[in-house]
């Protein structure tokens, strides 16, 4: 059985046992293949302090140098891509194929992080007034922390830490404990990229361990992904302790479909965007909005296609849709289904009957499904379901679909589907959400842009990664500088010379 401990100080945690351990599931077979050691406070205060210790070395390495860690990190990353992909996809459950794209997502990070030089530039203006200088700098802010969620056990770290550390902090991460193994495989790619001792902690566990992060007063800033009630805690308890904050939360991202749309192309992308992954991506498309006439016509291509999808274990390539990450969640994510019928939805496609290809009959299985004819009041709607259920919005015109978005208290991601470019215009402008993609279903930007919602899916100013990410970890100086002139009368600051 394996056992996954934190990493503090550039080496695995040898201090006093945690208290407390969690099981780790392999979702395909449904066994326990592991555990994973719960922080306390203790163990917390001792990554903290290590990163602490770590924070005026790093801080007063050159530029040049901590851009040399990041390029040396990005070939091990790469070396090392389908190991990170199956320890992801034995404790997550998503495909291998999947499990390497988020690896290769979380390198852009890596790469953008690799022009830290250039990224940290100020600004510099000669004589401002009258023999003065004025200029700009960014400095790092000491010891910051990222909390990220199950869904991307690299990718979503590495939308924090290559440029907090790039940019001089000391970083200590704590993963989702439900798939916690990845994290410390990068922490160890990081020293061998020679990353010095204690610029990069791991620390496992839940509530306790997020709170100590919290409530400690060396952590100057907190970086969260997950779900909106939790963000909204670390956002409000985070402030609240001084901290800056940036909490991402969690999404309902609607796809509208214009009736001059290609059906097929949108058929294609809607079954991408709402099952890949099972459905466990904060960017799944997880509800379509369907402009009269096509939602009879677009429902049957999206059933057809879901029809033919291949559900399996994450480790056969073969299969297009692994298991859910726990049997709790498959089966609240289950809910759904009768809870959408009982409210006045049609299930169009029921999950729960899709055979599933290999894997044991106790894996956390549960096929793509579709619930027609749903309207904003069911709770199948209203509530983050997070799994592989598309639902399904009549709307009579582009103004009561665009009114659906805007009606979400969610504002993550959006597409629209469309040949009109008027129409994707104007909704590209009306639209209340973070990121949007003109027949492009799932549009998470690339690393030099940032990534980040609006309304209940982010709390906080600033989205991560591209120079927002850049100044969220660091904070601005203006120097202004007035440098006598050697002729002045008395005062001479040139260099004494024998005259
Ligand atoms: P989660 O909120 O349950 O957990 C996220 C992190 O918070 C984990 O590290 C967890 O240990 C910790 N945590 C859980 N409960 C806590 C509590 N009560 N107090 C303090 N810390 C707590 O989220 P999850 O289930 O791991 O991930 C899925 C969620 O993440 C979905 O809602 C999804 O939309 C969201 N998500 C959002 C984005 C985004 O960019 N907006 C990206 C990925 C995932």
């Amino acid at each position: 059985m394996k056992h996954t401990t934190h990493w503090i100080d550039g080496k695995p945690w040898t201090g006093a046992a945690s208290a407390r351990r969690g099981d780790v599931y392999n979702p395909a077979t449904g066994q326990v293949s592991g555990t994973v050691d719960f922080a306390s406070a203790a163990e917390v205060d001792a990554a903290v302090a290590a990163a602490a210790a770590a924070f005026p070395g790093w801080r007063a390495t050159s530029l040049v140098r901590r851009a040399g860690v990041m390029f040396a990190f990005r070939e091990l990353v790469r070396e090392r891509q389908a190991d990170i992909a199956m320890l992801i996809s034995a404790e997550h459950g998503k495909v291998a194929s999947d499990a390497a794209g988020e690896v290769a997502r979380g390198l852009e990070v890596v790469e953008f992080a690799c022009g830290i030089p250039h990224l940290l530039k100020g600004g510099f203006s000669e004589n401002v007034s009258a023999g003065v200088d004025a200029y700009s700098i960014r400095q790092p802010l000491g010891v910051v922390a990222g909390i990220t969620p199950f869904n991307f056990p690299a990718m979503v770290p590495m939308w924090m830490f290559p440029l907090a550390i790039a940019c001089g902090n000391a970083f200590v991460l704590k993963p989702s404990e439900k798939d916690p193994s990845a994290s410390v495989l990068l922490a160890e790619l990081l020293a061998e990229a020679g990353l010095p001792d204690g610029v990069f902690n791991v620390v496992h566990g839940g509530k306790e361990a997020v709170d100590a992060l919290l409530a400690h007063p060396q952590v100057r800033a907190v970086s969260f992904v997950g779900s909106t009630p939790v963000a909204r805690y670390v956002s409000e308890a985070g402030t609240v302790a001084g901290k800056r904050v940036q909490a991402l939360g969690g999404a309902k991202n609607h796809m509208i479909v214009l009736p001059d749309a290609d059906l097929d192309l949108a058929a294609d992308a809607a079954v991408s965007a709402g099952f890949g992954s099972a459905g466990e991506r904060c960017m799944a498309i997880s509800v379509l909005v369907a402009v009269d006439p096509v939602g009879d016509e677009l429902v049957a291509k999206i059933a057809e296609r879901v029809a033919r999808l291949r559900v399996g274990p994450g480790d056969d390539e073969r299969s297009e849709m692994g298991p859910l990450v726990t049997a709790a969640h498959r089966d609240k994510v289950a809910s759904y289904l009768d809870s959408g019928v009982r409210e006045g939805a049609v299930l169009a496609v029921d999950g729960r009957e899709h055979p599933v290809t290999g894997g044991a009959d106790d894996g956390f299985w549960l096929g793509p499904s579709v619930l027609d004819h749903v309207t904003p009041p069911m709770s199948c709607y209203a509530d983050e379901i997070f799994g592989p259920v598309l639902s399904v919005v009549r709307a009579a015109g582009y103004n009561e679909a665009l009114e659906v978005v805007n009606g979400s208290p969610y504002g993550n991601g959006t597409a629209i589907f469309t040949n009109d470019g008027g129409a994707a215009r104007r909704f590209t402008s009306e639209v209340e959400v973070g990121m949007v993609g003109i027949n492009v279903p799932i549009p998470v930007p690339m690393a030099f842009y940032s990534f980040g919602g609006w309304k209940s899916s982010l709390f906080g100013d600033t989205h991560v990664h591209g120079t927002e990410g850049v100044h969220f970890y660091t904070r601005g100086k203006a120097v202004t500088s007035r440098w006598l002139d050697p002729s002045h009368g008395g005062v001479n600051l040139g260099f004494p010379v024998n005259r």
